[in-house]
């Protein structure tokens, strides 16, 4: 018998671990990891037409306007081979969001399996997000106390790690939250 296609989405503030999460989660049932702001910040990096249209956004805190990250979504979605399940790890985040996902579930015929929220005090997310450096490939998170070692590379997949810009401003990390 085939298993099902799993359709999860894990939500939280940002520094609240979803990230972490998802990909472990992800890696144990055999499901893609979506995140929409790794999306976002490939098409930065590698200077797309949509990456220069949203880098403001990300700078600020502000989210970006949903046209452009249901869009961006549906397409992603969309190009996973029918078998494969995923989970969306900051998406949706308006109510907007939401309604356009349900659509797309229903037009797939497919349906959500679980929604895991991930509930952190406020100040310790501050803190974490001030301390957090990530790789810029494979996005695993470090603390700020990454040994000597690998102090500029990943552990994992020895992409470089860099400080988000949007994680290196105690006012855009208030406007986030
Ligand atoms: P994240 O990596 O989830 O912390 O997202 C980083 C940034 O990407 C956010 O602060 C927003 O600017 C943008 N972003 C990510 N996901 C969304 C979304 N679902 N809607 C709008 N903007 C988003």
């Amino acid at each position: 018998m085939m298993a099902e296609r799993l359709q999860l989405i894990v939500m939280g503030p940002p520094g609240s671990g979803k990230g972490t999460q998802s990909v472990a989660l992800a890696t144990d049932i055999g499901a893609m990891h979506i995140s929409t702001g790794d999306l976002f910040r490939y098409h930065e990096r590698s200077a797309t037409p949509l990456g220069d249209q949203i880098q403001g956004f990300i700078k600020k805190g502000d989210l970006v306007p949903d046209d452009i990250t249901i869009a961006m979504l549906k397409d992603k979605i969309e190009s996973l081979p029918d078998s494969v399940g995923y989970i969306l790890d900051g998406f949706p985040r308006t109510l907007n969001q939401a309604i356009s996902f349900d659509k797309m579930l229903i037009a797939g015929n497919a349906r959500l399996n679980l929604v895991i929220c991930i509930d952190v005090p406020e100040k310790q997310l501050e803190n974490r997000l001030l301390g957090r450096i990530v790789c810029m490939e494979c996005s695993l998170v470090y603390g700020s106390h990454v040994d000597d070692e690998y102090s500029e590379y990943c552990k994992s997949c020895e992409g470089k790690l860099h400080k988000r810009v949007d994680d290196s401003d105690k006012e855009v990390i208030g406007h986030r939250l």
